[in-house]
C-alpha cells in the first residue's frame, strides 16, 4: 500500500530525486560511465553484464538506432578487455514493432557478437513477448553458441520451457520475473515462486545445462549453494548473478570468496529516467526497495 502511494506521487517528484534514486542502479550516461563500472567490479572479483537502456521503441528508426549502438558496445567492450557479456531487451531493438524486423536486428548484433567472441543474453520481458523471445533464442542458438535467454520462475510455462531448452544443453539465466503478470498465467504467491525457482534450476543442473542463478533472494542463495553442492556441480556449469546497486555487497562477495562465480548485470544509457519510472511502476515492491536502500546503508 506505501508502495503503491510512493509509485501514485512519483510524477510529482522532481527528476532530480529520481537521478538520485536511479543512480544506485545505473552506472551512468554513455560506454564510458559503463565501462569504469565494469572495471571497478572486476578489480572486486566479480563478472559483468552491460545492458544499454531502452524497452520498448515505437519506430524503426528507433530499432536501428538501438541495433547500432549495440553493434558499437560490442567493440567497445572487447578494447576495454572487460567481460565480453552482454543483455539486450527485445522491445528494444523493436519486438512490440515487428517481430520479423526485430529478429533481423537482434540476428546481426548475434552474428557480430559470434565473430568478436562476446556472449549475447536475450532478456525475458512480459508475457505477450515470451513465445517470440524463445522463438528467437532457438532459431540463433543453433548458429552461435554464445547465446542465452531468460525464464522466468512465476510462469506457469516455465517448467515446460526449461525442461525443453536443458535437454538441448541450451544456457538460461533463472530470474523470478519482474513484470506483473496475471494469476491465469503467472504465480503470485512468493513461497510458489520460490518452490519453482528451486525446480527450474535443479533441472538445468541436473540436465547439466549452463545456468545463471539471478536472485538476490538469501533462502535462494544458500538453498541453490546446497543444491550446487549436494549434486557435486563443477563450476564452470552456473553462475550467481545480481543487478547493479541491491545492497548484498558482502553476500555475493563471500560466493566469490567460497569459488562461486558472481556476475553484476550493468544498466547505463540516458534513458534513465524512463527506466526508472517504468521499473517503478510494474514493481511497486521496488519503491520500498529504493527507500530501504536511501535510509539503510549496508
Ligand atoms: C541479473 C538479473 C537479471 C534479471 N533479468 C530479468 C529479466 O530478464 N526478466 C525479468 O522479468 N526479470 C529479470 N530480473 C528481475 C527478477 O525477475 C526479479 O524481479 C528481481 O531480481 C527481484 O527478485 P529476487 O529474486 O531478487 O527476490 P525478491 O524477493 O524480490 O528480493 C529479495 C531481496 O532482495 C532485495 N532486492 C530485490 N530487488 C531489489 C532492487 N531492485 N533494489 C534493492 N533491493 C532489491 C530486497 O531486499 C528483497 O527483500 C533480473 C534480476 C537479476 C538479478
Amino acid at each position: 500500500m506505501f508502495n503503491k502511494l510512493i509509485v501514485a506521487l512519483m510524477p510529482l517528484a522532481p527528476r532530480f530525486i529520481i537521478k538520485m534514486v536511479s543512480k544506485r542502479y545505473i552506472a551512468g550516461e554513455d560506454t564510458a560511465a559503463a565501462m569504469a563500472a565494469c572495471k571497478r567490479l572486476k578489480a572486486q572479483g566479480f563478472l559483468t553484464t552491460v545492458d544499454i537502456l531502452g524497452e520498448s521503441v515505437t519506430t524503426d528508426g528507433q530499432a536501428r538506432e538501438a541495433r547500432d549502438s549495440y553493434l558499437e558496445l560490442i567493440n567497445i567492450v572487447t578494447e576495454n578487455q572487460i567481460e565480453k557479456n552482454i543483455s539486450l531487451k527485445p522491445t528494444a531493438l523493436g519486438l512490440a514493432l515487428s517481430a520479423d524486423l526485430a529478429f533481423d536486428y537482434i540476428s546481426a548484433i548475434v552474428k557480430k557478437a559470434h565473430e568478436s567472441g562476446v556472449f549475447i543474453r536475450i532478456d525475458m520481458e512480459n508475457s505477450p513477448y515470451t513465445d517470440k523471445t524463445l522463438e528467437f533464442y532457438e532459431r540463433l542458438s543453433g548458429q552461435y553458441p554464445g547465446l542465452g535467454t531468460v525464464i522466468q520462475a512465476y510462469m506457469h510455462r516455465s517448467m515446460d520451457d526449461v525442461t525443453k531448452i536443458a535437454a538441448r544443453g541450451g544456457n538460461l539465466r533463472i530470474c523470478k520475473g519482474i513484470y506483473k503478470e496475471s494469476p491465469s498465467i503467472a504465480y503470485q504467491n512468493a513461497e510458489e515462486i520460490r518452490r519453482n525457482y528451486l525446480k527450474l534450476v535443479r533441472e538445468m543442473l541436473v540436465q547439466g545445462a549452463y545456468v545463471g542463478i539471478a536472485t538476490h533472494d538469501q533462502y535462494l542463495i544458500d538453498e541453490t549453494v546446497k543444491l550446487i553442492a549436494e549434486l557435486k556441480i563443477s563450476p564452470d556449469k552456473y553462475e550467481f548473478q545480481a543487478l547493479l546497486g541491491v545492497p548484498i555487497d558482502k553476500r555475493l562477495e563471500a560466493l566469490v570468496a567460497a569459488g562461486h562465480k558472481v556476475r553484476i548485470y550493468v544498466p547505463f544509457g540516458s534513458e534513465w529516467y524512463a527506466y526508472s519510472s517504468r521499473r517503478l511502476k510494474e514493481n511497486p515492491d521496488v519503491a520500498g526497495y529504493v527507500l530501504k536502500n536511501i535510509f539503510v546503508k549496508n
